[in-house]
């Protein structure tokens, strides 16, 4: 059976005392989830409050983001190393606003999947298609070469010890999500690709499905054979949306 992993992202939202309420609600809910992973990547001045309100506790947490370089004159960088410190498990890579917004190419995702491999954290690789994209039909082409850049770069060792995550950018904060077959669809294609290379990594490699996951419609989502959990952005900042979407996980 695939791990299944719930995982928030809560961009750049968030204050302490917002934090302390939504986090001391993860760490107690964890504790009740058997087959899911509950998660929250949170922005970098949190990841001290995120380590200690969830250490101890079934949670986990994660970067947002990270550095494709390990250390040196970056002003305004975090290395892997640094979330590494503050007891990170994971580290989204390739985020379509970072992709979109900050300019990060193929090539820079796939060396910062690397830089989290080598320190023992596990990337959370994401690949998705504009609206433009889809309506020309080259849905499959973007996320393949998307996945396949990183995968060349990381290799089989690598692809082992990451998770994926399809988000179709024009559902992420559009409230417009994919439909539980256009969700299966397309992660029914990136297992495909991987089989390519190593049936093994196909066959365990868990995929979330990431845009506009609310309670109301992730048992939906997560009912189709090829997602394995979601990455949630709006939802994850109310504590009762994020933990239905975890426990509708468990199903
Ligand atoms: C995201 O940030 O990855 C995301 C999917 O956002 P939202 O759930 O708000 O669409």
């Amino acid at each position: 059976m695939r791990q299944r992993l719930v995982m928030g992202n809560w961009k750049m939202h968030g204050s302490l005392p917002e934090n302390k309420a939504l986090l001391d609600k993860v760490a107690a809910a964890a504790g009740g989830l058997n087959r899911a992973i509950a998660a929250v990547c949170v922005p970098y001045p949190y990841l001290a409050q995120a380590q200690s309100a969830l250490a101890g506790s079934k949670a986990a947490w994660g970067g947002q983001n990270v550095s494709h370089y390990p250390k040196g004159a970056f002003t305004g960088e975090v290395s892997a190393g640094m979330l590494r410190e503050f007891g990170c498990r994971y580290a989204i890579v390739g985020h379509s606003e970072r992709r979109q917004l900050f300019g990060e190419d193929d090539a820079t995702i796939a060396l910062k999947a690397g830089a989290v491999l080598a320190e023992g954290m596990v990337p959370v690789i994401c690949v998705g298609e504009t609206l433009a994209e889809r309506e020309r039909g080259i849905t499959e082409e973007v996320v393949g070469r998307q996945l396949n850049v990183v995968a060349d770069r990381i290799g089989p060792e690598g692809l082992k010890a990451s998770v994926l995550a399809y988000e179709p950018v024009w559902a992420i904060g559009t409230g417009k999500t994919a439909t539980p077959d256009q969700a299966q669809a397309v992660h029914a294609y990136v297992r495909g690709v991987l089989a390519g290379r190593d049936k093994g990594i196909a066959a365990t490699m868990p995929i979330l499905y990431g845009g506009s996951v609310k309670a109301a419609n992730a048992a939906e989502l997560f009912g189709m054979q090829d997602v394995d959990g979601g990455l949630v952005g709006g939802a994850s900042l109310v504590a009762e949306e994020f933990l239905a979407i975890c426990r509708a996980a468990e199903g």
